[in-house]
């Protein structure tokens, strides 16, 4: 058995410590919240000294915050993934699919650049994010998508397949 990364099968015995679930990158913008308004001033700018603690208190209240596949978030994510790989990491599994704007082509990029080797999910994530095109998929595409990634290749990249189903997401109201 063998293990679909990005740039390629791998065997299990050489994944070395993985991290299971991150987003190298992804759209996460449907899930700004506004904050509340007696603070609603500080996010109106980028991470300051001033303004990280309402950051952290109200992270998606910060459209900065929540952008995470721009060129700044970009090379940090280089240098995070970099700092793992020259810590012992091995493997990164990257849960981002369908509906977040799942992005292979920098996920290699990643793996080419760092030495770790990211694992591609199938799947699409919750109904929020997703399309109307979508929506209107049949559950039995849903599955044939899902198999077509894991067997043959990504839609979106054709020489690379996914290596696990996930993140498949549910939202309560
Ligand atoms: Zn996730």
């Amino acid at each position: 058995m063998k293990v679909h990364t990005v740039l390629g099968a791998v065997l299990p015995s050489d994944l070395g410590r993985t991290l299971t679930h991150e987003h190298l990158s992804m759209e996460f913008n449907n899930f700004y919240r506004k904050p509340p308004n007696q603070i609603a001033h500080r996010f109106q700018s980028g991470f300051t000294l001033e303004n990280v603690g309402y950051i952290r208190q109200y992270p998606y209240s910060s459209k900065f915050n929540i952008v995470m596949n721009d060129d700044h978030s970009k090379h940090a994510v280089y240098n995070d993934v970099g700092v793992f790989k020259e810590l012992g990491g091995g493997t990164i599994v990257e849960n981002t699919t369908i509906g977040l704007n799942r992005d292979i082509n920098f996920y290699k990029s990643v793996s080419e650049k760092t030495g770790v080797h990211v694992v591609a999910g199938t799947g699409h994530y919750i109904a929020d994010v997703q399309n109307d095109t979508t929506l209107d998929i049949k559950t039995e595409d849903l599955y044939n998508l899902m198999l077509t990634e894991l067997t043959e290749g990504c839609i979106d990249n054709p020489i690379v397949k996914a290596g696990f189903v996930g993140e498949i997401a549910s939202a309560h109201c």
